[in-house]
């Protein structure tokens, strides 16, 4: 139904665009989805990505509309062509899924330069993620620091770790380093990685099919490492069950290292007992790292393919891609092969080549009245009520942010920013910034809220 759909906008799109253009944008791309949270499109890489968000999303919508679908948005999500990933999104499979989407926009490539495909151990680990492969900076430094220190002592210190953070931002890389670094140094070490996915399909195996060994298995190990931990909210009895099998490990001594996309008290339907268990050990969250930390990242994996980067690209692509470390890779992946099939080089102008003019049509500037209004609306509240004398919590908080706001993203001086939000002290504004500058750092909550509004005023 959904591909029917797909296919009469496409056809319609086939039309009025360059067949280069065509071919180029619109292959692999499918409508995956279509309900009340608007239509999901799926596009084979970052590129493509930008190229619907900026240049097509109108048309698609307008040619949407005329067969009979208004949706309230378009989301457009990365899906490499073939499989489609479900379970255990982080095994080699998938890596190398994630790295084909390369081919997927340049079909005729069939450059494998780019292409790490490693063999998994018996235990899930993949030994291309190592510690040594990871590049450290201010965002992820003391999860760093931290699985090192579990690697050298398993079962001893922080136990259970739990690193959290959003998508691609190298939980399972650190967890897998810590693996891999366990094995080496004590080869015999039972490792044992999983995701909680997984975890949760043979649980519900082991009762249907009344199989055995279902406990003994991720007992018996001496490392567990259960990855993207968030599938396992609202599963009581699976809960339940990892819950004895965490029990079991921890008064063994058995290391236990857990991700997840946020800390434990965040996990809805996650039971209390677990939740408690969880934040017995050290939880330590991963953030996008900063600019410079990009371009480290860019740079070492740029010279892992055998290929030195100018400086200008570099920072070209950190710039322009700030939303995780995997479509960073994605990018620099898919540049490397276009200017190797046609014989360039991967420089700034093949990279704005492919980049499109994304970059332009950015805002260059933002105004305070915008980012009073987005802050506003972020938290469903009215401009003059952010604006106003009124007192109370669920105001003030976004108010302090509308603050911090107009002080990081436009350097306003205190006394303007206190007058933006209806002030008459600049020390209000003064403390609004440094209290938030504060919660940034030590609330997630805080963090995801100021990052969100940030991500609307640039979209
Ligand atoms: P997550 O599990 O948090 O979604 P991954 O660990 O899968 O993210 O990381 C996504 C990709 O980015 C992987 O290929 C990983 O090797 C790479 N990556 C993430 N962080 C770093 C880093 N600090 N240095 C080098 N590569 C990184
Ligand atoms: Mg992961």
């Amino acid at each position: 139904m959904h591909h029917a759909l797909w296919q009469s906008v496409l056809g319609e799109i086939e039309l009025s665009v360059s067949h280069a253009t065509f071919t180029t944008w619109f292959k692999n791309t499918e409508l995956v989805n279509n309900d009340e949270s608007g239509v999901t499109i799926s596009v084979p890489n970052i590129f493509a990505k930008k190229q619907f968000e900026v240049k097509f999303n109108d048309q698609i919508l307008e040619i949407l509309a005329k067969n009979g679908v208004s949706p309230k948005r378009i989301n457009y999500t990365i899906t490499a062509t073939g499989k489609r990933t479900h379970i255990n999104r982080e095994t080699t499979v998938n890596r190398s899924d994630q790295t084909q989407t390369a081919e997927s926009l340049l079909p005729s490539s069939n450059s494998t330069a780019y292409q790490t495909k490693s063999p998994l151990t018996a235990g899930g680990l993949n030994p291309r993620y190592t510690f040594d492969s990871f590049i450290v900076g201010s965002s992820n430094d003391l999860a760093y620091t931290a699985s090192q220190a579990v690697a050298a002592n398993p079962g001893v210190k922080y136990n259970p770790i739990y690193l959290y953070g959003g998508v691609g931002l190298g939980k399972t890389h650190l967890m897998q380093a810590i693996g891999n670094e366990i094995v080496k140094n004590q080869p015999g070490t039972r490792v044992l990685y999983i995701s909680s996915e997984t975890f949760v399909s043979e649980f519900l195996d082991s009762i249907r099919f009344k199989k055995k060994g279902f406990s003994e298995k991720y007992r018996n190990v001496d490392v567990l490492i259960v990855d993207d931990m968030q599938f396992i909210a609202g599963k009581e009895k699976t809960q339940e069950e990892f819950f004895h099998t965490f029990n079991h490990l921890h008064q063994n001594n058995k290391q236990i290292i857990i991700s997840s996309d946020k800390p434990p008290k965040s996990i809805p339907t996650l039971t209390e007992r677990l939740r408690s268990r969880f934040e017995m050990g050290m939880s330590i969250d991963i953030q996008m790292p900063d600019f410079e930390t990009r371009c480290a990242i860019l740079k070492a994996k740029a010279s892992l393919s055998g290929i030195e980067l100018g400086q200008e690209t570099v920072e070209y692509l950190a710039n322009n891609i700030k939303t995780n470390i995997r479509e960073l890779e994605g990018a620099l992946n898919q540049l490397l092969a276009y200017a190797e099939m046609r014989g360039i080089s991967p420089d700034i102008s093949t990279a704005e080549g492919l980049l499109g003019n994304v970059r332009h049509s950015r805002p260059q500037y933002i105004t305070s009245k915008q980012i009073v209004e987005k802050t506003a609306k972020h938290f469903q509240l009215k401009v003059e009520e952010v604006c106003s004398p009124k007192r109370d919590k669920h105001i003030v908080v976004p108010r302090q942010i509308a603050m911090y706001l107009l002080r990081s993203e436009l350097h306003m001086s205190f006394p303007k920013i206190a007058d933006e939000l209806g002030r008459k002290d600049h020390t209000t504004a003064i403390h609004s910034v440094e209290k938030i500058e504060k919660a940034i750092k030590l609330d997630y909550l805080v963090r995801e809220q100021v990052a969100s509004i940030r991500e609307k005023l640039y979209a």
